[in-house]
């Protein structure tokens, strides 16, 4: 694949079809032609080869490549909650209303752009997706078309130049660097076709000035205004306060949920989880799971963990609001949690001093293991013969029960003949091993021969004897596999 991509000075055919994406597709007025149908198959290394990016940011050109809109969102809203805070009093009924409408509009954005359009994890009906798009807007982080086409493009290309929130940049870069300092690079191709169709998506993203100010600000202001008379402390706790925490508690599923934490289920790329990401996020802290099944409508899979907007969701169906929650099979599942656990196991196994391997050791006949059990302590153990000398001190039945069966097979007697010994003390024998004795290894006596220790050992696939593929002259398609 490099070869080809180094090689290559002109876009390949694919790509110039590519770089014209025809918004109709041909017959049919209606239907849009998908962004990435018609991308090279290798997209992702020819565009970061050929595309063209900015110049790396120094102090020099810093001034020139910040994102004044988003740098104002992001610095005004804290500078009016501040100030706001310091002349205005928080009345309680508004501490309450500040709090609520901080879940409404997370929930528009976790429950809404995120796991509804984002992922389609689940179908919602059209009320519900009316108000997530109205709640979502309030959060004031562009509209869902917006939103869900960085967000697929971060899925897709998660911890590369491709991704817009490249957690490899560091934490502020994911956490708002890509929203302050204009991107070196537009986002990997995410086709967002299905999302175009949508009703309610094309409504919040042709109003979505209007509708930003009014969720963002007048609503959580008219509320507190007309139910208790505190039009400003709406405007200051339930708008630009409330406005904050919703931006840095959503910013966290890129920043922290890429740093802090267990990978329970891959840990090929960042993503991780932890409670407190999942605390302060509404529920997207298992970003490892998501990642991993990003089109699960859960991100918590325990019932004791926290995911207010599994919840929420889970809520809207039984009010008949949504349905076909997605859910991941069971069983797949489960398999990314045993690999991890078999990584982590086979690092604590790479750690331990084992037996030497059968293949390490002399064949020895009976004969030479007599004449050199009169030079050293050896004894014969279910047909391997063991030096005892670093240990005949050490037998808790004391050394005569060794320095007896010196120069014999003690098989019997190990194995429960004088004394049925322990795991332990069979896997301590094992690393006494010095040879194998000629025509000594019988028939049934596995169990004895490999330790207990060793009896359930991880291996990979290359280790395991044989290629999955050595054998396949040897099939047969007489069963009708290939025809
Ligand atoms: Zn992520
Ligand atoms: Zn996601």
């Amino acid at each position: 694949m490099s070869s080809v991509v180094n090689t290559r000075k002109t876009p390949p055919p694919e790509m110039a079809s590519f770089k014209k994406p025809s918004k109709l597709a041909a017959g049919n007025d209606k239907e849009v032609v998908p962004e990435d149908a018609n991308i090279p198959d290798n997209y992702v290394a020819w565009t970061l080869k050929n595309q063209k990016q900015l110049p790396p940011v120094t102090w020099g050109n810093l001034f020139e490549n910040i994102n004044w809109l988003s740098t104002a969102v992001l610095t005004v809203t804290p500078a009016l909650t501040f100030y706001g805070a310091m002349h205005t009093k928080l009345r309680w009924e508004t501490a309450i209303w500040s709090v609520l409408y901080y879940f409404i509009t997370g929930l528009g954005i976790t429950a809404g752009y995120h796991r509804l359009w984002a992922h389609r994890s689940y179908n919602a009906s059209k009320p519900l997706q009316y108000f997530l798009a109205f709640a979502g807007a309030g959060a004031v982080e562009g509209s869902i078309r917006w939103w869900s086409r960085g967000h697929r493009a971060h899925h897709r290309y998660t911890d590369t130049e491709l991704d817009p929130y490249n957690a490899h940049y560091g934490f502020w870069w994911a956490h708002v660097g890509w929203m302050i300092i204009k991107p070196r690079r537009k986002p990997g191709v995410a086709d967002i076709s299905d999302l175009s169709k949508n009703d309610v998506v094309r409504w919040q993203h042709k109003w979505y000035i209007s509708l930003l100010l009014t969720a963002g600000f007048i609503f959580p202001m008219a509320v507190a205004g007309l139910c208790w008379g505190d039009w400003l402390g709406g405007l200051v706790y339930a708008g630009a306060a409330r406005l904050c925490f919703v931006h840095h508690s959503t910013f966290c599923v890129n920043s922290l949920a890429h740093w802090l934490g267990e990978t329970p289920f891959d840990d090929k790329h960042t993503p991780r989880d932890h409670m407190i990401t999942a605390f302060v996020t509404i529920g997207e802290g298992y970003h490892n799971f998501h990642h991993q099944f990003p089109m699960d409508y859960r991100n918590a899979i325990k019932w004791y963990q926290y995911d207010p907007t599994k919840w929420f969701i889970w809520v809207m169906q039984q009010l008949g609001l949504a349905s076909h929650l997605k859910v991941f099979p069971e069983n797949e599942v489960r398999k990314g949690q045993l690999t991890m656990q078999l990584k982590k196991l086979r690092e604590t196994q790479d750690g331990l001093s084992w037996a030497p391997d059968s293949e390490e050791l002399p064949v020895v006949s009976w004969q030479s293991f007599q004449e050199q059990s009169v030079k050293r302590p050896l004894i014969v153990i279910a047909g391997f013969i063991h030096d005892v000398s670093s240990f005949l001190e050490e037998h808790p039945g004391g050394r005569h029960l060794l320095t007896k069966h010196i120069g014999k097979d003690a098989t019997t007697a190990f194995f429960g003949g004088v004394y049925d010994h322990s795991n332990a003390a069979h896997n301590l024998l094992s690393m006494m091993r010095v040879g194998i004795l000629h025509g000594g290894h019988q028939h049934g006596l596995e169990d004895k021969a490999i330790p207990p220790s060793q009896r359930l050992r991880i291996a990979k696939y290359n280790e395991m004897g044989g290629s999955p593929y050595a054998s396949s002259t040897a099939w047969s398609d007489g069963e009708g596999i290939l025809g």
